[in-house]
């Protein structure tokens, strides 16, 4: 079934929140962020985990009571795109911190993997069917390893910075801060076909 208006959280309690929901609104998304947890009293149909700091972002779920309800919709398939940070609170094994999050993502990944000298740095590369996309990597974590049944879906220099696991998006990089909207479309896609 497609959905014509898509109802799309976007956590927004730190980081590159406002910019998600810009493009996905632009491609007639219906937006609304979520900082507390009156706030997932509504209806969703897909979540975004923005860019920022994972430790932050980590400890502020936990503190606005939103870690739990959250993890549940996501194990339970509810369609999740995260980036960058949103990439490191997915996965279900971080190389270079003893901590995981949501831990839902079956892929390995290290945090701030470029070195602080190439901390940023952009990229133009193939996502799988998409074509050369504009990459624009901020301290961003690499994604070491993917488990069996994770699809990879770009990678730059043979590193893997995008892979899809059921209903999870992740990607190391921000594509909301080039003004191209294939990878949100992508999401939206994923979405009209997971209903
Ligand atoms: N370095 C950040 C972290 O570890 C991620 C960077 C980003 O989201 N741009 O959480």
């Amino acid at each position: 079934m497609e959905i014509s208006k898509p109802q799309i959280g976007v956590l927004a309690v730190q980081g590159a929140f406002i910019e998600h929901e810009r493009i996905l609104k632009s491609l007639g998304a219906e937006v609304f962020e979520i900082r507390q947890l009156r706030d997932l009293d509504r209806h969703l149909d897909g979540l975004v985990l923005p860019g920022g700091e994972s430790t932050v972002q980590g400890k502020l779920l936990h503190d606005l009571g939103l870690f739990e309800p959250l993890k549940n919709l996501i194990e339970k398939g509810l369609p999740t795109f995260g980036t960058c940070a949103g990439l490191i609170l997915l996965a279900n094994k971080l190389s270079n911190d003893s901590h995981t999050y949501f831990g839902a993502l079956p892929a390995t990944v290290e945090r701030n993997a470029y070195g602080r000298q190439l901390g940023s740095f952009y990229a133009e590369e193939n996502f799988e069917g998409i074509g050369k996309v504009p990459m624009t990597f901020i301290r961003a974590p690499l994604i070491q390893s993917a488990s069996e049944g994770v699809q990879v879906l770009a990678t730059v220099n043979d590193q893997i910075v995008a892979i899809r696991y059921k209903n999870q998006l992740a990607i190391s990089f921000h594509p909301e801060l080039n003004e191209d909207l294939r990878v949100h479309r992508y999401f939206l896609e994923m979405i009209s076909h997971f209903y």
